[in-house]
């Protein structure tokens, strides 16, 4: 750690100088005095030298360093089938964080959380609400690695991946966490009570207010019976949120 740290300092003495001989010539063909600045120089440091990987200091990772250890994750076996780990993406901080089980075919292929048929009517439910995934919402999953044949993440598995998500929700900072399906329910309000008893309330996850519904895919197999109460649950969220949903 001490040659780390050493290499950092190294390192940010020499981006330093460098950016102030381009400040200085900039000032020079500028006719004007150039006063020495301090940079903050801690993302261009990440990127030239990622900190090392280090699972007892988790807690204090930005979210770009989080993601780095998760790509080069191994510490369940669901490493052992990806294509790509699937992080996360939406908006820092978020007014709503979706969270559900895992990725799936095509979450794996391209990376991206909720793609696919399921995605897009994740989409009709977020804009049902006046939100849009690229504003103001967050997706993520609670295991980062896709289950062999869709299959629900194992105990253990949902455990391994916990410390990233834990991290993730800190830095992503939601008003609200929407938790969609059994398996993400069950884990992070850590218990083994059915979807259909969970959902209709709020909870809190670590002070955070959420709400349980049932996940887009699941919906999509039973429209007819799941729609109603999907959209109760989304005028929870809306109305948690202060959204004005008309009548
Ligand atoms: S699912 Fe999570 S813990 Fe398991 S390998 Fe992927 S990133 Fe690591």
């Amino acid at each position: 750690m001490a040659d780390d740290t050493r290499r950092r300092e190294q390192l940010r003495q020499s981006v330093t100088t460098y950016l102030d001989l381009i400040e200085e010539a900039k000032a020079l063909i500028g006719g004007t005095v150039y006063t020495q600045q301090t940079w903050d120089l801690s993302t261009i440091l990440d990127v030239l030298d990622p900190p090392s990987i280090d699972f007892n200091s988790i807690d204090g990772v930005s979210l770009r360093v989080l993601e780095s250890m998760v790509s080069g994750c191994t510490s369940c076996r669901l490493s052992e089938g990806r294509t790509m780990t699937v992080f996360g993406e939406g908006s820092v901080p978020a007014r709503l964080m979706v969270i559900g089980e895992g990725p799936g075919a095509e979450e794996d292929k391209s990376g991206r959380p909720f793609v696919g048929k399921a995605g897009e009517y994740l989409d009709t439910w977020l804009k049902a609400i006046h939100l849009e995934r690229t504003a103001g919402v967050y997706l993520a999953n609670i295991v980062k690695c896709r289950p062999p044949q869709n299959r629900d993440p194992q105990v253990d598995e949902r455990e391994a991946c916990l410390p990233y998500l834990r991290r993730q929700i800190q830095l992503v900072n939601p008003r609200m966490i929407l938790l969609v399906g059994r398996t993400a329910a069950q884990t992070l309000l850590k218990t083994d009570e059915g979807l259909a008893s969970l959902r209709g309330r709020y909870h809190r996850w670590e002070g955070i207010p959420t709400v349980v519904t049932y996940h887009p895919a699941a919906v999509l197999r039973n429209t007819e019976t799941l729609r109603r109460p999907v959209w109760e649950d989304l005028k929870r969220v809306a109305a948690f949120l202060g959204i004005e949903l008309g009548r």
